[in-house]
């Protein structure tokens, strides 16, 4: 049987070309790299917290996409000025759904964006702009160069979940913010090289995060779709 994952879908404001009406949407390459990894996705209202529960009881396992920058004041810090735009009810949905997902031990991946939500979740801080890491020296955020293509190295600790892609690879990157101190519950398996936190893991909460675009790097690098994978082999097994 297919599991069911669970998506937030992303909040828009009213745009024209709908005759001024608010969307939500989640962009295609998420949907279709949990179809092809055997996974039925649903998108998720990101409004209503109080619905959480149920959500535990339809979903088998859940993904945090990218997007907005997390509000700051979910990490007890003020905006800084480097800061992009935020959308404050996001991010306490997808909060409230990490801590409950937890809870409820179903599987959470989380990208880019997604697993920053987690870090915040968990107590974690981060890099309201990496610019303010005086150690950073990679391009982190390589827009307009195409999702499908890679553009800085990762290396990846082996024996964590991510070892399939071998001591290192090469991913996107399309990111200003990047994990600060990571949240007490999990570990760091992947870095760029200059000691960026790429990726992360809590075998003990069954959360995997990372902070490239494997759904963006499907067409030029397929094996990147074991990150999917995964998710639904761990939301099979519950
Ligand atoms: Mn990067």
């Amino acid at each position: 049987m297919k599991p069911i994952i669970g998506i937030p879908a992303t909040p828009k404001q009213p745009i024209p070309q709908l005759a001024n009406n608010a969307v939500i949407y989640s962009p295609q390459n998420y949907i279709d790299a949990v179809t092809q990894a055997g996974g039925i996705a649903v998108l998720l209202n990101p409004n209503d917290p109080e619905d959480l529960p149920e959500l535990m009881d339809v979903c088998a396992g859940f993904l945090l996409t990218g997007g907005q920058d997390v509000t700051p004041l979910f990490y007890g810090e003020e905006p800084h000025v480097k800061l992009g735009t935020t959308n404050y009810q996001r991010d306490l949905f997808e909060i409230s759904l990490t801590k409950a997902a937890i809870a409820a031990h179903k599987p959470l991946l989380g990208i880019c964006r997604g697993m920053q939500v987690i870090n915040v979740a968990l107590g974690g801080t981060l890099w309201q702009d990496i610019g303010e890491n005086t150690a950073a020296f990679v391009k982190h955020q390589q827009y307009p160069t195409s999702w499908t293509l890679p553009t800085h190295s990762v290396s990846i600790a082996p024996d964590s979940p991510l070892a399939f892609l071998g001591e290192s690879t090469l991913t996107n990157s399309f990111h200003h913010q990047a994990l600060r101190d990571l949240a007490p519950a999990w570990h760091a398996i992947a870095h760029s090289a200059d000691g960026v936190i790429e990726a992360t893991y809590s075998a003990k909460n069954n959360v995997l995060g990372v902070q490239w675009h494997p759904e963006g790097q499907l067409k030029c690098s397929p094996e990147q779709l074991g990150i999917f994978k995964w998710l639904v082999n761990q939301s099979k097994a519950q």
